[in-house]
């Protein structure tokens, strides 16, 4: 065994850490170990095993942890790459990789000491605690402290209990610590690596006597046959009989009986303990017509071909799937997979959340039963780690999840397919801040795969590259059936302001057209991109807008739950009745929001049903579900709601979109405020006509000229695509450059300028060729939970060239002692504010 092993640890620092390995010990490459780091114990992914001994003395590793590697050769590979890609530390990266963080448990408990015991005693004699300087108040806690755990006969109690039954601090604690008249240990350990939980059995049915018929739970059968069981005994068999002769033990303990008589039971020979897997629920789904009972289209079947022609090469391939809405890609991507499964491979499909498209769990479970693994945001640690492991040990070979179900560790790999691809939920917005949609395409690199993306409205960078032939470009241009796509009317605003003098939330020729849907009982939806009732709070007499504490940012206000929110942050106020600025007591309400909109709707419609779908009204996929059924069985007239509304689901009876203020990105200073704008209106106008009648879309914009608004009433995506990338070539954005944007952050305002102003002038003193550095200049969000951000970025046509100056960068920063924290690098940033 070799002497030494590297670690990789989930600290924000850009290195591996050596430790010694004891003698017997036997750590495998890509299995995690237990080290001491600091004053702490972690749990590391190794990366290397050695005999190089380093300059300075080394610890030792606590414990080997996994007998083979929990992240296989192409994964720490992967994870390698994403650490040079993203610029992120690369125990971070495995963090993100492994959902096995709640085996993992820390624990601290403390002992009483000999010192203590015998201060404990000293105070007995003495009837009072030995002076010191304490104060009464502490020296009273510290006795409570020792006196707890001598009562336990030195026995290692677990820190929280301590507190929890002598309320103290945990400074209190350290202080006691230090004096030795406690001990501390750090226990973490690790939990058993399978979730499984412990079902008590009861033995065969001629054995069990609280099964014979016609008897009440009384008991009275029971002591004739097992004349030693007492009533606890009995009233025990009787409760797991009851249910059916399995009950998991946690719940046995509800039952009014002493612990040791399940013990006793079980020796006895009438009750078994077996381990289960934990169970694993999905919600229940109504059964769906199969998705492969439609015929296929010349373009799917020509689609579905290509890609398998691509897995049986076992070459990497690239595909672009572009397909309009409704053109039938979910029933290409379950062919493949299922095609995929039946030669005993893997596949993986990545979709943008799955907790928000119920359909799409109810046509996997249909197609692949047991053999599918679905992970979603809705699980808990525990459930995560479940699907892990049946993964791993390949009872699943079909995985559906959102982002980080791109490093499932399936085993032989043979296609990746990543759904609506252009979605900005597939980047991750904190350490280590990758895009799943380009990890997967690196993946399939590495495991010789199929990478499918798929997306009505592609991404630029991805539809650039199928130009280039970098990916195969399968196109599906119809929708199934024939259905035609939906006329889009664009409204003007700002005429509508004009001629009615007022500024409308619903123009009269939406209200027109709804009242007209509604006479005809068909089934409207509204899409307002904002949530809350109103966005802004303004004083009348001094200007002021009501802002966030902690975020340059103003509060909204939602009427229903009577609070202002930050939707940054989080942070909630009361609803002021007073200007803070300067008292005045004539504070408005300005703008609208989704709540807003129902209300406004309400009093237009009074006869409507109207549900409505955004954050605040949906808390998890089951409100989701519901407002989507009511809506499907015809118990709503109207849905409105943010962009959530918008994405990918069949409903059949609507027949008119209306589209208020999707608009308001194009005023952003965001380089992708055209392309989300066009996304998100080609989406949601996909919305209308799905079933048997043709859909029409209104759509009311302040900017009926721009291109995106343009292109998207005419469903042109080539069209789009070709005005917005002479745009990005102009003005050097992304696929013609790489993009960087360097945050400086900092709590104290000093600080986040002082440090962005060093760096500033590093940038310009460096000067490298071919790299363009703008800044530093304060960010769009100038001040975003609590922290002051000044921000660079870099755009070069080389990769490169831009990640080496990142990592000088860095290198600069850490020798001027700027913490790392406080410098937030994000590669393809796809949010610049
Ligand atoms: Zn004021
Ligand atoms: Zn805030």
């Amino acid at each position: 065994m070799p002497l030494f092993c590297d670690v990789a640890l989930a600290v924000p620092l850009d290195m591996a850490f050596t430790y010694a390995i004891p003698p017997g010990m036997e750590p495998v490459v890509g299995g995690r170990v237990l080290v001491p780091f600091r004053q702490q114990r972690m749990s590391g992914i190794v990366v290397e095993l050695h005999d190089r001994e380093p300059k300075v003395k080394t610890k030792k590793v606590i414990e080997a942890l996994d007998l083979s590697p929990v992240l296989d050769d192409q994964l720490l590979k992967l994870g390698q790459w994403i650490a040079d890609y993203y610029l992120a530390p690369v125990g971070e990266v495995f963090r993100t990789m492994l959902p096995l963080s709640a085996e993992f448990k820390r624990a601290i408990t403390y002992r009483i000491t000999e010192q203590g015991q015998m201060a404990l005693h000293l105070a007995g004699v003495s009837g009072s605690p030995p002076r010191s300087q304490r104060t009464p108040d502490q020296q009273l806690l510290e006795f409570r402290v020792l006196d707890y755990l001598a009562e336990r006969e030195g026995v290692a109690v677990n820190e929280a209990s301590l507190r929890g039954a002598t309320r103290v601090s945990k400074a209190l604690l350290s202080g006691m610590t230090r004096k030795k008249w406690i001990v501390r240990e750090d226990v973490s350990a690790v939990r058993d690596a399978a979730r499984t939980v412990k079902v008590a059995v009861l033995r065969a049915a001629e054995e069990n006597p609280a099964t014979d018929e016609g008897e009440t739970p009384s008991g009275q059968a029971v002591r004739p046959r097992h004349a030693k069981l007492n009533e606890n005994q009995a009233n025990l068999i009787e409760a797991l009989a009851a249910a059916g002769g399995r009950v998991q033990v946690e719940a046995l303990r509800g039952l009014e009986v002493p612990r040791t008589t399940l013990g006793t039971l079980v020796r006895r020979g009438l009750i078994e303990i077996v381990e289960e897997p934990q169970g694993f629920t999905v919600s229940k789904f109504k059964p769906r017509p199969s998705p492969f009972e439609f015929e296929f289209s010349a373009a799917q079947k020509e689609g579905l071909t290509k890609i398998l022609e691509g897995v049986g090469s076992r070459k990497f391939t690239g595909m672009l799937l572009h397909g309009v809405t409704g053109s039938g890609k979910t029933a290409v991507y379950l062919a493949a997979m299922r095609e995929v499964l039946e030669q005993g491979r893997s596949s993986i499909l990545l979709v943008p959340e799955i907790g928000l498209t119920p359909a799409m769990a109810a046509d996997l479970i249909q197609v692949f039963g047991d053999e599918v693994a679905i992970l979603h945001s809705g699980l808990s640690n525990d459930e995560r780690a479940e699907q892990w492991h049946r993964i791993k040990r390949g009872e699943a070979r079909v995985v559906v999840g959102t982002r980080s179900a791109v490093f499932a560790p399936v085993s032989d790999l043979a296609l990746l397919i990543v759904d609506e691809e252009q979605d900005s939920s597939y980047k991750q917005e904190e350490t280590p801040r990758y895009h799943a949609r380009d990890v997967a395409v690196m993946r399939a690199k590495m495991a010789g795969a199929v990478a499918v993306l798929g997306s009505a409205t592609p991404s630029l960078e991805s539809y650039y590259n199928a130009k280039k032939h970098r990916y195969a470009l399968l196109e599906l241009p119809d929708r199934v059936e024939q259905r035609p796509l939906p006329e889009v009317e664009i409204l003007d605003m700002r005429q509508e302001f004009q001629e009615t003098g007022k500024e409308q939330v619903i123009s009269r020729k939406l209200a027109e057209e709804i009242r007209e849907r509604l006479e005809k009982k068909e089934q409207v939806m509204v899409l307002l991109n904002r949530r809350g009732y109103s966005p802004v709070a303004l004083c009348r007499a001094c200007g002021q807008a009501l802002q966030c504490r902690n975020c340059a940012v103003s509060m909204t206000h939602h009427k229903r739950e009577h609070k202002m929110e930050c939707h940054y942050c989080g942070f909630v106020a009361q609803v002021p009745k007073k200007c803070a600025e300067c008292g005045s007591e004539y504070v408005y309400f300005v703008g609208t929001g989704s709540e807003k909109l129902e209300e406004l709707l309400h009093g237009m419609f009074p006869q409507a049903r109207i549900g409505r779908l955004d954050r605040d009204t949906v808390r998890g996929r089951e409100d989701f579900e519901r407002a989507l059924n009511a809506l499907n069985e015809g118990e709503l007239d109207m849905l409105v709601g943010t962009q959530m509304i918008a994405k990918g689901h069949d409903v059949h009876g609507v027949t008119l979109v209306g589209v208020v203020g999707a608009d308001t990105a194009l005023g952003l200073p965001d380089f992708r405020a055209a392309e989300r704008t066009f996304q998100l209106l080609t989406q949601v106008a996909g919305r209308a006509g799905r079933g048997n009648s043709p859909g029409k879309v209104v759509l009311q914009t302040y900017f009926p000229d721009h291109y995106a608004v343009q292109f998207a009433a005419r469903h042109d995506f080539a069209g789009f695509y070709d005005k917005e990338l002479q745009f990005r070539s102009w003005m050097h954005y992304p696929p013609y450059s790489a993009i960087a944007n360097v945050i400086v952050r900092s709590e104290k305002l000093e600080e986040a300028l002082a440090w962005s102003g060093e760096l500033g002038l590093w940038f310009e003193k460096t000067r490298h060729e071919g790299i363009r550095v703008l800044g530093p200049a304060a960010a769009p969000i100038t001040r975003l939970k609590r922290d002051y951000r000044y921000h660079f970025i870099l755009k070069s046509p080389s990769r490169e060239k831009m990640n080496a100056l990142l990592r000088s960068m860095l290198a600069e920063a850490a020798a001027r002692k700027i913490p790392r924290t406080q410098i937030i690098v994000d590669v393809d940033a796809v949010w610049l504010m």
